[in-house]
């Protein structure tokens, strides 16, 4: 008898694993707790792939050889104990899409910049002409791109999540852009948790393998001498340091991996910012390691699109310029958002807090933020810690009223950014939900 998969969650990830197991001979049940969207729906059904939606039966999961889980779930659900009772192993989509390729795996992980990062660096290497595909969170599964393509090379965005049920999987490169806190609430407020989840990224690498991450992360670099990975280091930092690989001197770009030094002017970067520095040297890094020529690094790493609700700038009204963070989602990305701006800053933040922490951002609102908008269904904890802290701070609960409350704060000269500090889920479906609202009510301004 074929081996028994079941696969938990039918989305991205879980639909492409399924046709990854169902194209290899294995028995196949999938099976969602909520509806599955209809183009998974005829995706499974054109491989006759069983499915069930709105429940978990539990007597058939619990018959599985093994367990394929979607990294939305959290551990704590019912159906996850009731697999890890009866010692049923439970791994990830990329775990499992992994047995079946031998192309070269560039990895990136990170608190913030991971989608960033993935996109530039697969931006390189397809720019210079490497039979490349693109996977994890962005973009289509890696298991369905295992199951029908035939690439070399793939670029994967890994979240901690994914790199939980992760096990035997290796990256020929790893990136581990930084740790900061979030999802805490998915790690029982246990920082260590998170931090081995990242630190995940680097297990199996072998010499041969290199990993690439922030030299100055006091996180990373305290939890190295613990670890000591396998791995070739390339450590990368703002400016020179002792051990830096990549680093920028005199308004140039540096990367050091090889016997043939990357250099390029900083200014020609295409992304703006000190945490877009260190996404563009960590892809540098990797492409220089993948033999890539230094003029097609260079020409790639300048004429990059950016990244939708990344800092993106969405207009300017009457002389102030409104600018789309929706995707910082934590504090620290909040952090660089500000640390980047060079006017007075009128920041509308809120929404789900996972546990945040907003000392962090505490000197540079002082610094820079005139008013804050506060946006959520419950915005209690942001008035305990900001009250008094700032010149005005008001309420909205949807983005209209966001976006109008700032428009009538704003004067000529100042910034209104969107940059949140937490998920959108309370007033909004998504993230990028919560960015595209944000751009029609500017535009309707
Ligand atoms: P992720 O995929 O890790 O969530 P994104 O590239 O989508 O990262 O960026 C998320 C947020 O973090 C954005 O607000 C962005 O401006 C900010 N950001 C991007 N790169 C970094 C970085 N290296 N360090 C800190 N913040 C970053």
């Amino acid at each position: 008898m074929s081996k028994r998969i079941v696969v938990l969650g039918a989305g991205e990830s879980g639909s492409g694993a399924a046709v990854l197991a169902k194209t290899k001979g294995l028995d196949v049940f999938v099976s969602d707790m909520s509806a599955i969207k209809d183009k998974y729906k005829k995706l499974l059904d054109s491989y006759q792939i069983a499915w069930e939606e709105s429940t978990h039966t539990f007597d058939k999961i619990l018959t599985a050889d093994e367990v394929i889980k979607s990294p939305g779930i959290p551990d704590k659900a019912p159906i996850i104990q009731a697999i890890k009772e009866k010692k049923i192993p439970i791994i990830s989509e990329i775990e499992f899409a992994g047995r079946y390729t031998s192309a070269k795996m560039v990895c990136i992980t990170g608190s913030n910049g991971k989608t960033t990062t993935t996109l530039l660096t697969y931006h390189i290497l397809k720019n210079a002409g490497l039979n490349v595909g693109l996977a994890g969170n962005v973009g289509r599964s890696l298991a369905l791109q295992v199951a029908t393509e035939n690439f070399d090379y793939y670029v994967i965005e890994l979240s901690s999540f994914q790199l939980d049920n992760m096990y035997r999987f290796k990256a020929n490169i790893a990136i581990l852009l930084n740790i900061t806190p979030d999802h805490l609430d998915r790690y029982e407020y246990n920082m260590q948790n998170y931090i081995n989840a990242k630190f995940r990224i680097v297990q199996n690498q072998t010499k041969e393998d290199a990993f690439i991450f922030w030299n100055d992360d006091p996180i990373i670099s305290r939890e190295l001498e613990l670890v000591r990975p396998q791995a070739r280091l390339y450590p990368f930092a703002q400016t020179k340091e002792k051990g830096a690989k990549a680093y920028t001197e005199n308004h140039q770009i540096f990367i050091e991996t090889s016997d043939m030094p990357f250099v390029m002017p900083e200014e020609e970067l295409a992304l703006r910012g000190t945490h877009n520095l260190f996404n563009s040297l960590a892809a540098g890094i990797s492409a220089h390691l993948l033999d890539i020529r230094n003029e097609d690094i260079r020409a790639a790493l300048s004429n990059f699109k950016g990244v939708e609700h990344r800092l993106e700038p969405v207009a300017c009204v009457r002389g102030v310029t409104y600018i789309n963070d929706s995707k910082a989602t934590n504090v620290n990305s909040c952090w660089y958002a500000l640390q980047s701006m060079n006017t007075p800053v009128v920041l509308i933040l809120g929404g789900k807090d996972k546990g945040n922490d907003y000392t962090e951002i505490e000197q540079l609102v002082h610094d820079k933020v005139k008013a804050i908008v506060c946006m959520g269904v419950d915005n209690s904890k942001l008035h305990q810690f900001f009250d008094g802290k700032v010149g005005r701070i008001t309420d909205a609960s949807s983005m209209q009223e966001a976006v109008n409350q700032a428009y009538e704060i704003a004067e000529k000269g100042d910034t209104v950014l969107l940059s949140p500090c937490c998920a959108s889920f309370d007033l909004f479906k998504s993230y990028e939900d919560r960015g595209e609202q944000f751009k029609a009510c500017v535009r309707n301004l």
